[in-house]
């Protein structure tokens, strides 16, 4: 029996290449004579794993030199706590995009820290559609702007990075980095949890321009700080080794499979097969999401009637398509079609709606 299809948001699905290779590893990895899980961090085995990861990144993400990139714990969430901290001076201001959940989560984290100022906010439509640039009302004066790239509850993703001048402009890339080709260098700082599009949970990626490193920020103990952070190499304590060891795995599938590029083809056309299979049924399945603005990598859906929502899940989990059930903030069935989760993965899901609209429409 093959593997189902895994449509999980988060910790989501990983190629099944890379399972392997980890099973085949576990035991013994390169005659290393232990795990990875049982190696020093400090040892030459592990060092070469967490180097190789960072190059690897590099390419894939073709990083500019002026980057640094740091592998930390935390996940994403912890980082919105950071960001304040390492980057706006006590009492200066800083502007948030709310165009979902996530964004939401990232102002609260920085309240403690920071003015925090909301620039945009969408949350009185249900966070349905995208703030358009100019009807954002940034600070002057702020540390940075921070926006949600793709917001894996509410299925919004923005296609364009925003323009904010010579404010640092810091983007939450947790479930769409790697989904396309990106201009690092019009950001002061991209971040993202693994669980989604990288690898693991337990590991967190952060890419910072080296000048902002040399900012004040608030004070703080150095294991909150991001300079500190960067000047041992991501190991001032002990890091999270195996999930760092099985990103670097993804990273080198993710360059042997094409590279970023030709993930953005996958990504829009198993994108495309989905939203077909909603806006097709003839209101039986829905997206109130607006057109432009809908999300690559997760496809929010509900079943004109939820009373049917049981059945669904229960007769695509049968036909081998799991993890459908939406968000409890929404309802309704979430698809999340990251970097894994293979074409057929998303033709297989759109055939299964097609039919399930028949039996039951
Ligand atoms: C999952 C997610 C987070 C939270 O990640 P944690 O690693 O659980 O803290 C933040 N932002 C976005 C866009 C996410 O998808």
């Amino acid at each position: 029996m093959p593997r189902p299809y895994n449509f999980s948001a988060g910790p989501a699905t990983l190629p099944e290449a890379v399972l392997q290779q980890a099973q085949a590893e576990f035991l013994d990895r390169r005659a290393a004579g232990a795990s990875v899980l049982e190696l020093s961090h400090r040892g030459p085995e592990f060092m070469q794993v967490a180097e190789e990861a960072e190059a690897d990144l590099r390419t894939l993400l073709s990083i500019p030199d002026d980057y640094a990139v740091l592998f930390l714990q935390g996940g994403a969430t912890t980082q919105q706590a950071l960001i304040p901290l390492n980057f706006a001076d006590p009492g200066q201001a800083a502007d948030y995009v709310l165009t979902g959940h996530w964004g939401a989560t990232a102002l609260k984290q920085a309240e403690p820290y920071v003015m925090a100022h909301i620039a945009a906010d969408t949350s009185v439509d249900g966070y349905r559609d995208l703030p358009a640039r100019d009807e954002w009302t940034l600070s002057g004066d702020a540390a940075y702007v921070h926006y949600t790239a793709n917001e894996t509850i509410h299925g919004v993703e923005f296609r364009d990075i925003p323009d904010v001048g010579d404010v640092p402009l810091i983007g939450d890339f947790s479930s769409s980095i790697a989904a396309e080709p990106l201009d690092v260098s019009r950001f002061g700082v991209i971040y993202a949890g693994a669980q989604k599009n990288l690898g693991p949970v337990g590991i967190t990626v952060v890419i910072v321009r080296r000048d902002l490193l040399g900012r004040a920020g608030q004070p703080r103990a150095p294991i909150l700080d991001y300079r500190a952070h960067d000047r041992a190499g991501s190991m001032l304590n002990t890091p999270p080794t195996f999930n760092w060891y099985l990103a670097g795995l993804v990273f080198k599938w993710m360059l042997a499979e094409g590279g970023v590029a030709e993930f953005a083809r996958r990504n829009a056309r198993k994108a495309a097969v989905l939203y077909e299979a909603i806006d097709g049924s003839g209101g039986f399945y829905r997206n109130t999401v607006a057109v432009d603005a809908r999300s690559r990598m997760n496809v929010v859906f509900s079943l004109h009637d939820d009373g049917l929502d049981a059945r669904f899940l229960a007769e695509a989990k049968e036909a081998g398509l799991i993890s459908l059930k939406g968000h409890r903030v929404l309802g309704g069935m979430r698809a999340s079609i990251y970097n894994a989760m293979p074409e057929a993965g998303a033709l297989a899901l759109a055939g299964f709606m097609g039919d399930f609209c028949k039996r039951n429409g």
